[in-house]
């Protein structure tokens, strides 16, 4: 009894085509159909001692013990691994690696629903690179999106644990800031403003620079999300208006 030849059903399946592996897995069932019927009616060439088969027994049941305890190892984590990647595929923006918008407006019911509860401070804050169109009809699309992914790691490192970010669309990025009142809030889009001014975006030796303009607003209880999202909408426009490169609350 060679149960741990059995190792090879699962090998055929991961290392080959589906068709190959099916008929290499016939061909084997076969075979070991075969040799057991032949063994049946065949005297043992060599016999062996009781004590050499019991051996034998418990190393054929521990082979098979292993490899089963492997398998459903590696069947777990594999599928495992494919789920963390689809919902990864799902929620994250592939070029800069933010919350995508759809995950965002997930996200930021959430908050809402947790302020009707109980409610606290809780920021939007709309950003969108200055003059976005000239950097990319003047070194290319390619470093139009390397600075946005430079960008996206600057705001992901500048926002605080409780707080998400995303990419709203294009060039145009959005922060959810439970827990945070305005003051710490202008606080931080000085913060990330200020780093994106200082940033160099180096791309074949060039070094590219770029502005950010943000708006900033305070959710009121009860109001639907896209209101607060059109105020911080109007904010970022106020920003552009009074010349870009500027933080701005919205009034009223
Ligand atoms: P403003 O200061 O008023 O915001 O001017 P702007 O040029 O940034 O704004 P506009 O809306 O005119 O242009 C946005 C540009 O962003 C146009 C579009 O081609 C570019 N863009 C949007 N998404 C991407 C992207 O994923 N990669 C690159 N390279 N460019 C993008
Ligand atoms: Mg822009
Ligand atoms: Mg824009």
């Amino acid at each position: 009894m060679h149960h741990f030849l059995l190792l090879f059903v699962p090998t055929l399946f991961i290392s080959m085509r589906m068709r190959s592996a099916w008929i290499l897995f016939a061909g084997m069932w076969l075979y070991y159909v075969a040799l057991d019927v032949l063994m049946w009616y065949m005297e043992p060439l060599q016999p062996i001692s009781s004590h050499a088969l019991l051996a034998l027994q418990v190393f054929n049941l521990s082979v098979v013990f292993g490899m089963f305890g492997y398998l459903s190892q590696f069947y777990v984590s594999s599928v495992t691994r494919a789920h963390k990647r689809l919902d990864s595929m799902a929620t994250v923006d592939s070029l800069t690696g933010l919350f995508n918008r759809g995950h965002i407006i997930a996200l930021s019911e959430k908050e809402l629903a947790r302020h009707h509860r109980h409610p606290t401070d809780l920021i939007f804050m709309l950003m969108d690179l200055d003059h976005f169109k000239q950097i990319n009809d003047r070194y290319g699309h390619n470093a139009g999106d390397q600075v946005l992914s430079e960008v996206s790691q600057l705001l992901a490192d500048s926002i605080g644990k409780q707080s998400y970010v995303g990419r709203w669309g294009g060039e145009e990025f959005i922060a959810v800031m439970p827990a945070t009142d305005i003051d710490q809030s202008i606080a931080s889009a000085e913060r990330i403003r200020k780093g994106v001014e200082s940033l160099a975006i180096d791309v074949d030796g060039e070094r590219i620079k770029v502005t950010i303009s943000i708006g900033i607003t305070q959710y009121r209880a009860e109001e639907l999300l896209s209101n607060a999202i059109a105020r911080a909408d109007q904010a970022l426009y106020q920003s552009k208006g009074a010349g870009r490169n500027r933080v701005e609350v919205a009034s009223g």
